[in-house]
């Protein structure tokens, strides 16, 4: 080791360099760990003192997630006579709209504890913190078991995905940010929970009487184009009467806050109804998607084409930029036009990409198809992109661009895209970048077992989207799965070795179900009840 660093020792040493750098990294391992430890002792007394009645019932051992928006901690509790029980205590931000909050619980209250989603014991409240006690179910690292999942694991998987998903689509809520980390799995005791209602929406007869409050605010918002004040998260004024208890809540702090309503959308909207990308669009069609030879880029506008459900605003085609890839004076001072786009970009539908107004439970059925992509690749995350339009462009790179500009005009958007690209075969595309491919020599299975931490498609590599997708996952630079790589993941088969059973005859089913839920129409995408259904469940009862 010492000779590959060049370093020549006369006399054996105690403590080579390497050595000491070991050390070196050792103990600053151990700080850090250290520093974490304090931080989060640190945070769950600072909980305690905030909601003090916490400490009659729990005690809080660790935390276990934290996002932006909240923060979740492992606790044990004696609530029954009986052993002590594993709660989850979902410590909300302060500065959470008070119906964005209330929504959130009355999604778990309601459509919880059954089929798969995740259900509330208790809520807790001191002023503005709220604190949501949920059963704890231990869970994996989506990413550390991806490729050691049985072809059998995969099908449980999804099903039991789709089984929550029948579930909280019947009560008409749209969860908004279906991914694996808000999909709970436990692989040992096959037990699974949909949590984090924290974006959820209603459709328009949503038996979720609070995510009606946030719905008509998105409404509101979406047809307030013509006023002339820009709206912007929480600060919109509500429409309907707050329940008393939330309003005297309603907090005033102005630091992150989670929209209970629309995220701002950067496209822009005129009295035509056309819809303009503002500054951004030149940055868009300047973004390097493809090497220079073949860039891709996209552009998106109402299409004129609107079919009357998709929008209650007029779309006209009349200003001088439509159909080219500059933007007109009048575009640009369009006010900008606002739909839901919550979640996170990798699993957004094309029409939450193309912001269009009205959007269903289908979205989230497209999310479940990015995750069973990621499951049937072995890729995860499959797409990663920082803005919509990225994202959109990664979309076409398997879906194909023709066909996704086809399939937006169902909707009313029209999208411009430099450079076409062709549609994957979704079966070839999948075994291909699992190295399953008969053209591809197998992968050994330490190497296959790994999942990559790197997306398959991302914003570095997306201009080789097509070459990428076509060169197997060992040989690819861009992503980790070379043994030893210092990115790789080191732990992910502690505990199950890889599991090829299975995954040498896929059958045409499962690419068959991934080609519906990647439906680029969403009037046309499977539902979660069609998908239960789909003879790729054949032998599997709800
Ligand atoms: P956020 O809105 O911050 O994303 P989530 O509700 O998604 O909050 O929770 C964040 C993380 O906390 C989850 O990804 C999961 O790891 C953990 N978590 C949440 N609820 C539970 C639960 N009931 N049991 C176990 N872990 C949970
Ligand atoms: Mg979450």
């Amino acid at each position: 080791m010492e000779a590959s660093l060049g370093i020549q020792m006369d006399e054996p040493m105690a403590f080579s360099p390497q050595h000491d750098r070991f050390q070196a990294e050792g103990s600053l391992k151990k700080n850090e760990q250290n520093f974490k430890l304090a931080g989060v002792k640190r945070d769950i007394e600072k909980l305690y003192e905030a909601v003090p009645q916490l400490s009659n019932v729990f005690k809080i051992k660790d935390k276990i997630g934290e996002g932006t928006f909240s923060s979740v901690y492992l606790a044990t509790a004696q609530l029954q006579v009986g052993p002590e029980e594993k709660i989850a205590l979902k410590h909300l931000i302060p500065t959470s709209h008070p119906i964005r909050i209330a929504a959130e619980l009355q999604c778990l209250t309601v459509a919880g504890g059954q089929d798969n989603v995740m259900g509330v014991k208790y809520c807790f409240r001191k002023n503005d913190h709220v604190v949501i006690a949920m059963p704890y179910l231990e869970h994996e690292s989506f990413l550390d078991i991806l490729n050691s999942l049985s072809f059998q694991e995969v099908r449980e998987y999804m099903f039991n995905l789709f089984k929550a998903l029948k579930r909280i689509h019947q009560f008409g809520i749209v969860h908004r940010d279906v991914k694996p980390s808000n999909f709970l799995y436990n692989r040992r005791l096959k037990k699974y929970a949909l949590v984090d209602f924290g974006l959820a929406q209603g459709t328009h007869d949503t038996k979720i009487e609070l995510l009606k409050f946030v719905q008509s605010e998105a409404q509101q918002e979406r047809c307030s184009q013509n006023k002339s004040h820009i709206i912007t998260g929480n600060k919109i004024p509500l429409s309907g009467p707050v329940p008393k208890e939330l309003d005297q809540q309603s907090t005033t702090k102005a630091s992150v806050k989670r929209p209970y309503t629309n995220a701002q959308s950067q496209i822009k909207q005129g009295k035509d109804g056309k819809l303009m990308k503002q500054s951004k669009t030149v940055d868009v069609l300047s973004r390097k998607l493809a090497t220079k030879k073949k860039a891709i880029s996209t552009k998106v506008m109402n299409s004129g084409v609107m079919r009357k459900t998709a929008s209650s605003c007029p779309a006209s085609l009349t200003c001088d930029c439509y159909a080219t890839d500059k933007v007109c004076s009048i575009c640009l001072s369009r006010r900008q036009q606002v739909a839901p786009r919550a979640g996170t970009p990798g699993f957004r539908a094309p029409e939450v990409l193309t912001k269009c107004p009205n959007q269903t439970t289908a979205i989230d059925m497209w999310s479940a198809g990015v995750i069973f992509l990621s499951l049937l690749s072995g890729r995860y995350p499959f797409y990663k992109a920082s803005d919509d339009l990225t994202a959109l462009a990664q979309i076409m790179t398997i879906r194909g661009s023709r066909e996704t500009i086809q399939a937006a005009k169902t909707f009313g958007k029209s999208i411009l895209c430099s450079k076409e690209v062709p549609a994957q075969d979704l079966r070839k595309l999948c075994e291909r970048l699992r190295g399953m491919d008969s053209n591809t020599p197998k992968l050994t299975s330490d190497v296959q077992g790994h999942a990559s931490h790197q997306p398959t498609i991302s914003e570095k590599t997306d201009h080789k989207a097509s070459c990428l997708i076509q060169t197997p996952p060992g040989q690819y630079s861009g992503n980790s799965f070379k043994k030893g790589d210092s990115n790789s993941c080191e732990h992910c088969f502690d505990e199950y070795n890889t599991n090829l059973e299975g995954w040498n005859e896929v059958p045409n089913e499962a690419y068959d179900l991934l080609d519906k839920l990647l439906d680029l129409n969403p009037a046309s995408r499977i539902t979660a009840e069609e998908a239960l259904l789909h003879p790729f469940f054949k032998d599997m009862s709800l």
